[in-house]
């Protein structure tokens, strides 16, 4: 009688290539008495199999097979590897195996050993030849309807467009299955701009390896099989220097974003606020918590050769410099810089920062810094109006001639105050003009707000840029003074928490409809001519 009791061992070897397969799988492939495989993978480790084993291969169709014969092989005694490329578990032969036993009732108590041994899966090992993809949230997506029906994998690459994850294409396209990858590039075309950077993995770390970048606009230019992994950023996603880049947001805590999130500036990136930020500390090193930040300065300084030995991070203290960009301007209502004002600015500008006058009352500033909010506390010490850029909320309001009507002023600057700077799907801007004459044009911006006759007029949706540029739909007259802070609030909440990544706000409106009881119009159909420039 055989008491021995057998084991699974189910085995993930990586990529392909032996430097990527992990020392315990190398061990679990060593100890096995049967291997089980697809053919393909059963070659890719032919150099680590023993002559002596007893080598089970089959078609990449019959998994079901090979994890009923896996079970029974160990349930006679025997030690017996089913492998998979990449992680067993993505994908792989894990779930499978643990499928079949479920429905023979096992129990790891009383059943067979069973152990599931991690590899690199596609998504590292191709995010690490494209740079650093997936820095930030992503998931990953078999295009493969073999198993799961056409309309769930649409949906979820629908959700995951919109929610703005960076994606992991497995499975995109083989000899007869082609429909699929265009159709994700339709749903995500919705959802990101056509030059989202996007890599083209095949048979990464393997003999026929190569590696595209691309955009989302051209991928299907590119060929794409069954051994590619298609990787897509997401809209923080760049190209440097050949590699595509998901920043993390290390920037926000050198922009005014922060000051406009829940979290002052020296807050962020702590352990106890920001959980997720890298705060691994090297053991022997404590109790100076030397963090992975840290690390990576260090390790970029000894590059440059400026690190100075023995204590390169001369206990934690090095400086960090980066580009500090915001928009100034003398106030909400107030549209005059005093000489004094402009020579604060100067000296902060210096030498090696910029300065750009905009269209939208503010001068954009650029300028290198190792502490950002000094700058900030001197430019508001000089009585100037300090905004973050990008995604936001901008108020543009009227000089409400030249500070002479006066009425509506404390209702610009408490929006100023409210709604400044919020970080929104896309950037919006609010104008807000004094009196009917509307003369800054605020029916033109995203949201329009006019005092007449002591009370307000409000505006949705306007398009100010393009050929099909079109004034706010007029939505409410007469508006009570003390209801309108709290209107706007509401109305800019839903934008910024139900807006998709990048979607205008006009485009929000038509989307959902309604907001706050206005019902979205369509604007009226405008005649094309020939443009004089332009495209
Ligand atoms: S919109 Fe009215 S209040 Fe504002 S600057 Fe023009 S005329 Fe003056």
């Amino acid at each position: 009688m055989n008491e021995k009791i057998g084991k699974v061992l189910i085995i993930g070897f990586g990529p392909g290539s032996f430097d990527h397969i992990t020392q315990r799988a190398r061990e679990a492939i060593e100890e096995c008495e049967v291997i089980l495989g697809y053919t393909t993978y059963v070659d890719l480790i032919r150099g680590l199999l023993r002559e002596e084993q007893t080598v089970i291969q089959a078609g990449m169709t019959e998994e079901v097979g090979r994890a009923q014969e896996a079970v029974r092989q160990a349930k006679k005694g025997k030690t017996v590897g089913v492998i998979s490329s990449g992680d067993a578990g993505v994908y792989g032969m894990a779930g499978l195996v643990y499928e079949v036993l479920m429905e023979q009732g096992w129990t790891e108590k009383e059943g067979i050993g069973v152990e599931v041994i991690p590899g690199i899966s596609a998504i590292n090992s191709c995010a690490s030849l494209l740079g650093a993809p997936i820095m930030h949230d992503s998931c990953t997506i078999s295009l493969s309807d073999h198993l799961t029906p056409w309309e769930l994998i649409a949906k979820r690459v629908e959700a995951a467009g919109q929610a703005d994850f960076v994606i992991a294409l497995y499975n995109p396209k083989s000899g007869r299955r082609t429909r699929q990858i265009e159709e994700t590039q339709r749903i995500l075309l919705k959802y990101r701009s056509p030059d989202t950077p996007v890599g083209l993995v095949k048979s990464a770390y393997r003999d026929r390896q190569t590696v595209i970048i691309t955009d989302l606009a051209h991928m299907l230019d590119h060929e794409i099989g069954m051994l590619t992994t298609v990787i897509i950023g997401n809209n923080s996603t760049r190209l440097y220097d050949g590699k595509m880049i998901t920043p993390r947001g290390y920037q926000r805590k050198y922009t005014l974003n922060a000051e406009k999130q829940k979290l002052a500036p020296h807050q962020r990136l702590r352990e106890e606020n920001e959980p997720w930020a890298l705060h691994s500390v090297v053991p022997e090193q404590k109790p100076s918590s030397v963090s992975s930040w840290d690390l990576a300065e260090e390790a970029l300084s000894r590059l440059h050769g400026t690190s100075p030995d023995p204590s390169p991070l001369a206990d934690a203290g090095f400086v960090q410099e980066a580009i500090f960009e915001f928009a100034v301007s003398p106030g909400v209502a107030n549209k005059k810089l005093s000489a004094q004002q402009m020579l604060v600015l100067a000296e902060i500008v210096g030498e090696e920062g910029s300065m750009e006058y905009t269209p939208h009352h503010q001068i954009l500033v650029s300028v290198p810094t190792t502490n950002p909010e000094q700058i900030t506390q001197k430019l508001t010490e000089a009585g100037l109006l300090v905004q973050p850029i990008g995604d936001v909320v901008t108020i543009k309001a009227c000089d409400f001639c030249d500070g002479e009507k006066t009425d509506s002023i404390p209702y610009a600057e408490r929006i100023q105050e409210l709604l400044g700077g919020l970080n929104v799907p896309k950037e919006m801007k609010i104008g807000f003009n004094g009196c009917g004459m509307a003369c800054y044009g605020a029916v033109t911006e995203d949201i329009g707000i006019v005092f007449r006759k002591g009370k307000f007029d409000l505006f949705l949706g306007a398009k100010s840029i393009g050929r099909n540029a079109h004034v706010g739909q007029p939505v409410a007259e007469g508006i009570e003074p003390a209801e309108i802070v709290g209107l706007l609030e509401r109305i800019v909440q839903k934008y910024k928490e139900e807006g998709h990544p990048n979607e205008r706000f006009h485009k929000f409106f038509k989307r959902i409809k309604e907001i706050e009881g206005f019902e979205h119009r369509d604007a009226p159909v405008q005649v094309l001519v020939d443009a004089v420039c332009g495209d």
